[in-house]
């Protein structure tokens, strides 16, 4: 499942701190999820609470930031939000666009104890 796959990447990235930095307890987990990397929030989050069920990450909460699709008109310089499929241009109708956000996937911040 795609979402397990990103909760383990995710998990990685925090146990190492949380090894690192001495940490007790982790409160709360933020991430930024772009409408590209087709992750639900929902999926996400039960994988994540039965991915950290027997880890020091029991108990944290995963706040998830969606991030919309953005892109520009490569004709004409247009920028706006999108759903997937991509629509066209909202002021000249052009399919050629260039990706501004949408596939973001990282930790933004941490709360430990
Ligand atoms: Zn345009």
């Amino acid at each position: 499942m795609h979402e397990l796959a990103m909760v383990r990447g995710i998990y990685n990235v925090i146990n190492e701190q949380i090894k690192e930095h001495d940490v007790k307890r982790v409160l709360q987990i933020r991430v930024v999820v772009g409408a590209l990397t087709g992750v639900e929030d929902t999926t996400m989050k039960l994988c994540f609470e039965m991915y950290v069920q027997r880890t020091p990450l029991k108990g944290a909460e995963l706040v998830i930031k969606r991030v919309p699709v953005k892109v520009r008109c490569r004709v004409c310089g247009n920028e706006y939000e999108t759903g997937i499929p991509f629509s066209d241009c909202t002021v000249c109708g052009n399919k050629k666009m260039q990706i501004l956000s949408g596939s973001e996937l990282y930790i933004e911040s941490l709360e430990v104890e």
